[in-house]
């Protein structure tokens, strides 16, 4: 018999899975659950960027790509930056078109990271970050973000958490699952840390258009020079609504793109032909009226964010006001539990699935994390329950 754990790579195996989906393993088997547990868009994709994928594919247009993507999609993404963050990126050289930020995170972070290395990762954070790097042979090391911080990084803890083994700093805003954003003026505070120690930037700018209360988003790669070390990661997923083309995209000076390009080539050959074409569409289409799609979506998930924000604070579950994405993160302490035990306890008596907040590090296990990617009638019938929870446990 084989012994298959002696086979296996002991980094890839010894890996905790994701506490989101283990946690809805568990909803799953439940009938009429009601989960606001889910981190992708309610919306479909709007209507007249789907046509455009499935047009290309109507017309033949069924073969691989350049392995960086489209010229055209890379193009328009380049003109995108350019208004969006104001950095620009050379469509030949800078961009290249990726099967969502997913890939492109696991591709910036074996580009640049090795064995000894350390990454300094904003902790609570995206489920993927701290396994994609220990992958590659370096340690991620995490740096709290706290609540009296409005979950930014604080710059001081940044400092103490670098040795000199730290080759990178993940900058991860607005923040799955906090809500939290870090503005200019604190991303100005970190660069000269980030300069001091010669680092790397992976900015996962996922969200970036997904704030509110009239923020504007600024990519850390827009200050001073910033953009030679930084890897932008991004894609459609969230702001047009895309999750399941799969389509992200990478931009970085060349010399780093250059080794990307390689992992890219050789792992993936290019990003699915037909999303890459929905994904052109999208940009075109939002270039004509505005953004008007990606705008509509802004302000349901405003909206909701707003609702839901108050009614948990009105029921006694102390609820940073989030400021992008489109995630809540109340603390559950005064319940007595901790993130696991109260959306254990939750899903036991009441069929609502949220997830623990121990899913996303250790500094996340006081909270839970509710998504409001949901239509207000299931945010406010999922409330009720909660609500009739809190009564029932006395809290
Ligand atoms: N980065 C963050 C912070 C996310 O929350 C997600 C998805 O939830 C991703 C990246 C991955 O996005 P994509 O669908 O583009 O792979």
């Amino acid at each position: 018999m084989i012994d298959y754990q002696a086979k296996l790579n002991p980094v890839a195996r010894d890996m905790k899975p994701s506490g989101i989906r283990k946690f809805f393993e568990i909803a799953a088997t439940r009938k009429d659950c009601i989960s606001l547990g889910v981190g992708e868009p309610d919306f479909v994709t709007p209507e007249k960027f789907s046509r455009a994928g499935i047009q290309s594919i109507l017309d033949g247009k069924t073969q691989y790509t350049a392995n960086a993507g489209l010229m055209e999609l890379r193009k328009a993404i380049s003109k995108y930056l350019d208004g969006f963050i104001g950095v620009h990126y050379d469509p030949a050289s800078e961009i290249i078109v990726t099967v969502g930020a997913s890939e492109g995170l696991d591709a910036a972070f074996r580009a640049v990271c090795a064995p000894g290395d350390e990454v300094l990762v904003p902790e609570p954070c995206f489920v993927c970050y701290a396994p994609l790097v220990s992958l590659t042979g370096a340690t991620p090391v995490a740096v709290k973000c706290h609540i009296e911080d409005e979950f930014k990084l604080n710059p001081a803890e940044v400092e103490a958490a670098i040795t000199d083994k730290t080759k990178a700093i993940i900058v991860a805003f607005p923040n799955n699952p906090t809500g939290g954003v870090m503005e200019k003026a604190d991303l100005e505070a970190l660069v000269p840390i980030i300069e001091k120690h010669d680092l790397m930037v992976f900015s996962d700018e996922i969200y970036g258009e997904l704030v509110y209360n009239g923020l504007q988003f600024t990519s850390i790669a827009s200050i001073g020079n910033m953009r030679e070390r930084t890897i932008v990661l991004s894609g459609f997923s969230k702001a047009f609504a895309m999750t399941g083309w799969r389509l992200g995209y990478i931009c970085a000076p060349k010399p780093v793109m250059d080794v990307v390009y390689k992992i890219h080539q050789y792992g993936i050959m290019c990003a699915p032909t037909a999303a890459q074409y929905a994904a052109l569409a999208a940009l075109e289409e939002s270039f004509k009226d505005d953004f008007a799609e990606v705008k509509e979506m802004r302000s349901k998930y405003d909206e909701r964010r707003r609702y839901l924000v108050d009614r948990l604070n009105a029921m006694g579950l102390t609820c940073f006001e989030p400021r992008g994405a489109f995630y809540a993160f109340p603390c559950v302490k005064s319940t007595g539990m901790d993130g696991e035990q109260f959306a254990l306890a939750l899903l036991d008596a009441k069929n609502v699935a949220v997830v623990p907040g121990g899913a996303f590090g250790d500094s996340g296990k006081d909270f839970i994390r509710i998504s409001y990617a949901y239509s207000v009638e299931a945010i406010k019938k999922a409330l009720d329950k909660i609500e009739e929870f809190l009564a029932e446990i006395g809290k």
